[in-house]
């Protein structure tokens, strides 16, 4: 049994077999052949091990006479491998009497084999573990030439296993099949930590080594709320954990006999409580969570779902869906934050060094006019069908948001033209999530209906921490002395224009910052569906004018460690059966 500690992103506990997907996305299920099919099989594989030998002598060959003889001495070691004698029987041992495929008896036997170099106490030997992973690597793309597995092969409950998921990736996945999500990269707020937290799957990222550890079909254990995988789990630990799923759902189900009742504070503040989505089918999960309308629509997956450039109707499409599916209630569209972590292949953009301060969001738009109005355009003839407001995200100056709506207003003049209906007073306004503009709000009160904030950027932008980099994920905190206080900055300037503003971020769904974000004057929050319950759970058990002593003494801290232990013990204070772990 082997506890590997990561970062909880999606709340839940599952116990599953994994599914391991190697970099390329391979993967090597637990499958078996008949026994009519053994020698066939085992003819697959001397095929795949001569045949990557003769690649590697060729590699050697051109290594050392390009690079020398030392670098092309590396693949000595790999020749050595494969002529292994041990390893050989276990692959055909594997084949033999198992009755596993090519595939698995590579990758098992691999694995195994290389779980003594990891342990090994010499640095050398530990780190041939890469070596052995290029075989691997190499004899799968070989059998790969017959039977190509791939991410969508698996046939069971399994739990995904992988260094990385891109977030199209991830909400690609199949519910039904994929119970949990165990992956190395990753921090709290990046982005297929939020799709896996929409989708409702119990989630760890920041996961070291787990791809090395874990082989597919080994019995895991992800609980989403400690941030702790459990590999090979003993019978006792299975049991505990099987105790403490049925906690999970018993809880969940208590809180869904709040769904109907109205998200208002002891002292009858009434708090509106939306949901966050990125398609449309998203929304009934909302409702069922007590969402009253979606405040964030994240329409750049769109794009990254489509096998090619969406059109104006295939927006219109998802917008009119998404407006009906809500029968009425408010929905916040936000205009295509594509770039850096959300890259999409219909775009011609160049590489960057530093993606998320890049050519990301509104600056994409507007240096691609023609896209940019064809959202506006669908957003806008769809803006007729329900009560519907467009955003503006990652706004920096005031002239950005002065050109989108430039473009918006264009939009405008050319629908009239074309005798095309729209609404003509559709809310237009702006995310607030970087610090320039959450530091000067009142620049902006004056062009926006309303502001958002979105935490997440909100926090990498002003702590400089990668919010997807799972070696800086320990400084991305929102418990930050100077992220409150742009926070406060923020609501303060919006009280005193009486701007509406609300928080989009996953700040507003973790329970422990309510007390805070209530205190600060937040009474729209919009979040992820799956995190609505415990939410109103937490706002039905406070005091606002508590809230707002809370929120004063935390602006009196000056370390994120005091004001997150001081959040800590008030919400407990108010609510002692919340649900951590
Ligand atoms: C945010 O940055 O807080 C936000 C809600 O937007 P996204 O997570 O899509 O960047
Ligand atoms: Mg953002």
């Amino acid at each position: 049994m082997e506890i590997i500690k990561g970062i909880g992103v999606s709340s839940g506990v599952v116990i599953c077999p994994a599914f391991l997907l190697t970099e390329d996305h391979l993967h090597i299920g637990r499958r078996s052949v008949n026994v009519a099919e053994i020698e066939a099989e085992k003819q697959r594989l001397q095929t795949a091990i001569s045949l990557s030998s003769d690649d590697i002598r060729e590699l050697r060959d051109s290594t050392t006479r390009d690079l020398g003889k030392e670098t092309g001495a590396i693949f000595y070691f790999h020749l050595g491998l494969l002529n292994d004698r041990e390893l050989l029987k276990a692959f055909i041992g594997g084949i033999e009497e198992r009755h596993y495929t090519a595939e698995y008896t590579v990758h098992k036997a691999l694995r195994e084999y290389g779980k003594h170099f990891l342990e090994h106490p010499d640095k050398y030997f530990r780190e041939r573990i890469k070596d052995i992973y290029d075989i691997e690597r190499r004899l799968l793309h070989k059998l790969a030439g017959r039977d190509r597995i791939r991410l969508t092969d698996a046939d069971g409950p399994v739990i995904i296993v992988a260094k990385d998921l891109t977030p199209s990736q991830t909400a690609a996945l199949d519910r039904k099949i994929v119970k949990g999500i165990a992956i190395e990269a990753g921090g709290q707020t990046s982005h297929t930590a939020i799709i896996a937290n929409s989708m409702g799957i119990p989630a760890v990222v920041g996961l070291e080594n787990i791809t090395h550890e874990t082989v597919s079909g080994d019995l895991l254990v992800v609980n989403g709320y400690s941030g702790v995988v459990i590999v090979d789990p003993d019978e006792v630990t299975i049991t505990e954990h099987k105790k403490y799923e049925l906690r999970v759902q018993s809880y969940e189900t208590k809180l869904q006999g709040i769904r109907n009742l109205p998200a208002r504070t002891l002292d009858g503040e009434e708090v509106k409580l939306m949901g966050n989505i990125e398609f449309p089918h998203e929304v009934d999960n909302a409702l069922e969570k007590g969402a009253v309308g979606i405040g964030l629509y994240r329409t750049e997956f769109l794009y990254l779902s489509a096998e090619r450039e969406p059109t104006e109707d295939d927006h219109y499409a998802a917008y009119a869906e998404t407006i009906r599916r809500l029968g009425g209630r408010p929905i916040i569209i936000r205009t295509l934050d594509l770039g850096a972590d959300k890259y999409s292949p219909f775009l011609d953009q160049a590489p960057e060094a530093n993606p998320f301060l890049g050519c990301r969001s509104i600056r994409l738009c507007l240096q691609n006019i023609e896209m940019f109005k064809t959202q506006l355009r669908a957003i806008l003839r769809a803006s007729v069908l329900g009560d519907v407001s467009v955003m503006f995200p990652m706004i920096s100056t005031p002239r950005e948001l002065r050109q989108a709506r430039f473009v918006l207003n264009e939009v405008m003049d050319d629908l009239d033209e074309h005798n095309i209906a729209y609404n003509r007073y559709i809310r237009v306004g702006m995310m607030v999530e970087v610090p320039s503009a959450a530091l000067l709000p009142h620049s902006y009160v004056d062009e926006s209906d309303f502001l958002s904030i979105g935490s997440n950027d909100l926090i990498q932008y002003t702590l400089a921490v990668d919010r997807g980099n799972q070696r800086v994920a320990s400084l991305f905190t929102a418990a930050h002395p100077a992220v409150v206080k742009l926070i406060q900055n923020v609501m303060r300037a919006a009280k005193r224009a009486e701007t509406t503003v609300s928080l989009c971020g996953e700040m507003g769904g973790d329970p422990e910052f309510t007390l805070l974000l209530v205190g600060l004057g937040l009474r729209n929050f919009s979040i992820t569906p799956h995190n609505i319950p415990q939410i109103k759970q937490v706002i039905r058990s406070i005091d606002s004018r508590d809230a707002q002593r809370v929120a004063r003494r935390v602006l009196s801290f000056e370390t994120p460690q005091q004001i997150l232990n001081f959040l800590r013990d008030e919400t407990r204070k108010v609510l002692p059966d919340l649900f951590r772990d």
